[in-house]
């Protein structure tokens, strides 16, 4: 018998569960994992620490039973993690699930066919500028944009499209290239989404004229490949969507800061060692591990996600501009965004 579907206590129901399935990758984009934070001395997680597919799979099936019905794999990089696909086909079983990938999509040419036919149903691929120059130094591990493109192409042609392509925005590095960007993937049928630039973790040293808001991006767009607006197709869609006029397809905005949407908030998140968080700008998870190892049956586990679920009150992108969150905070390659 599926249990009965626990909301918060701003009546949010847990909808969305995104599994960080490792805490390295192969980038070092400043906004979030910066090289002089995340050099050749960080310590990553041991594999010891990670949790297994299994785990990860009894999870899932269990998040699964308390109504959520979207599974992102993320990072770090998840496409770094061993055998990814084999995960997939262990997850790809659950009824009604729809179950999508964010990736840098350095990898994506080589697993697009075994990830689609394992069961992977979407794709969300980041790149934040067309400009060669500008994108490596963005991923400030010299990367090339055109093997950024062939993994977009080898997804789409392994029928994992349309593809969501994230852009994010930080004003004086790559915001020139926002209507490139926006040309190059208008009649594509993958979808562009510029997010604004969060001040997430506390390694990337964000400052508020790091922003570009979005009613800027899109007035920028808008002056050079006219748009108009749609209505969000779902409660808890997170883009703010808009269309060409002249039916060259949708392109989608993320106001994380300039126009929070906590209210609609229905995300749980996962860290690769098996913390549960519920807000993005938490300092601190519960552990899920601990008591997987240590034989706790499904009904206890299921009860803790739900208590913790019920407790919830986070709201920080909506309170940040009361100036009443600070100190320490998870940073994003450790739940994935
Ligand atoms: N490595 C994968 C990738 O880059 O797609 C998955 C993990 S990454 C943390 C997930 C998403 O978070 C990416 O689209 C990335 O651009 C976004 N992101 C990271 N730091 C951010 C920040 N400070 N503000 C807004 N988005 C951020
Ligand atoms: Fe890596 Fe993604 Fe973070 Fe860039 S945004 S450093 S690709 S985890
Ligand atoms: Fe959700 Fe927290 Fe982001 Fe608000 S700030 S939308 S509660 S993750």
């Amino acid at each position: 018998m599926p249990a009965a579907v626990p909301s918060d206590r701003l009546g949010r129901p847990l909808r969305d569960l995104r599994l960080s399935v490792t805490d390295r990758c192969n980038f070092r984009c400043p906004y979030c994992m910066p090289r002089e934070v995340f050099g050749p001395h960080h310590s990553f997680l041991p594999r010891a620490e990670i949790l297994t597919f299994e785990e990860l799979q009894r999870l899932v099936r269990l998040f699964h039973r308390l109504g959520v019905r979207k599974v992102r794999l993320t990072g770090g990089e998840p496409l770094l993690r061993q055998d990814l696909p084999e995960l997939v086909g262990m997850l790809a079983g659950l009824a009604g699930l729809d179950l999508a990938l964010t990736t840098n999509g350095t990898l994506l040419a080589r697993h697009a066919e075994a990830l689609a036919a394992a069961g992977l149903g979407r794709v969300t691929v980041s790149l934040d500028s067309l400009d060669d120059e500008v994108f490596r130094r963005m991923n400030d591990v010299d990367f090339p944009v055109a093997r950024v493109l062939d993994g977009i192409d080898a997804a789409a042609a392994a029928g994992l499209g349309p593809i969501k392509v994230n852009a994010v925005v930080r004003r004086g590095l790559n915001d020139r290239g926002l209507v490139d960007l926006a040309s190059h993937f208008k009649g594509s049928g993958h979808v562009l989404r510029f997010i604004e630039y969060m001040d997430v973790g506390t390694s990337n040293r964000w400052r508020p004229d790091d922003l570009v808001p979005g009613e800027e991006i899109v007035r920028r767009v808008d002056a050079e490949l006219p748009l108009e607006p749609i209505e969000p197709a779902y409660r808890g869609e997170v883009a703010r969507r808009w269309r060409y006029r002249d039916g060259g397809g949708e392109v989608g905005v993320i106001t994380s800061v300039s126009q929070p949407f906590c209210g609609d908030c229905t995300r749980a998140r996962l860290s690769a060692k098996g913390e549960l968080y519920t807000c993005l700008f938490a300092a601190a998870g519960t552990d899920l591990r601990a008591p997987l190892r240590s034989g706790a049956d499904d009904t206890e586990i299921e009860t803790l996600i739900r208590d913790v679920w019920t407790r919830r009150t986070d709201r920080y992108s909506e309170l940040r501009s009361e100036e009443s969150v600070g100190g320490k905070r998870v940073e994003m390659s450790y739940i994935g965004g």
